[in-house]
């Protein structure tokens, strides 16, 4: 590939690809957005900065990665080396994102987690995301 950026303009991209907008978010917010969803992202004055806000059903959604937020599959395993540091550091997660979903649920939202290994392939992406929906419409219709 050609180097079509400068190297300071493509460090600029770069840090913005991988900051925010992470690929396993963006499964999630073009479906919803091709499903007619609107929504606002990264939202910084609710609890825990939700990937995905959807204000209009009082919802917000974070996708989470196995490993920094310790989930019980295969992703969420702690590597051998080091392994008493990052059990504190993820636990240290865990509790975060546990306070963060009672403040927001106190605050009347409703907040879904999705993990990104449920969103590993196309198929259990699209299931995943379906879900998603089929809950957003339900509490719509209530
Ligand atoms: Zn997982």
């Amino acid at each position: 590939m050609s180097d079509i950026f400068s190297k300071a303009k493509r460090s600029e991209v770069m840090s913005k690809v991988k900051s925010i907008d992470t690929e396993p978010e963006m499964i999630v917010r073009k479906y919803l957005f091709a499903r007619g969803f609107r929504y606002r992202k990264h939202v910084k004055i609710l609890p825990g900065k939700p990937d995905i806000v959807l204000p209009k059903y009082k919802t917000v959604i974070f996708v989470h990665g196995c490993f920094w937020h310790g989930h019980d599959c295969k992703y969420g395993t702690l590597p051998q080396s080091g392994k008493a540091f990052w059990q504190k550091k993820i636990s240290q997660n865990r509790e975060r994102d546990k306070k963060q979903t009672e403040h927001l649920r106190q605050m009347g939202w409703r907040v879904l987690t999705v993990w990104q290994c449920e969103l590993k392939n196309k198929a259990c992406a699209e299931e995943t995301c379906e879900k998603i929906v089929r809950m957003l419409e339900e509490n719509m219709s209530k």
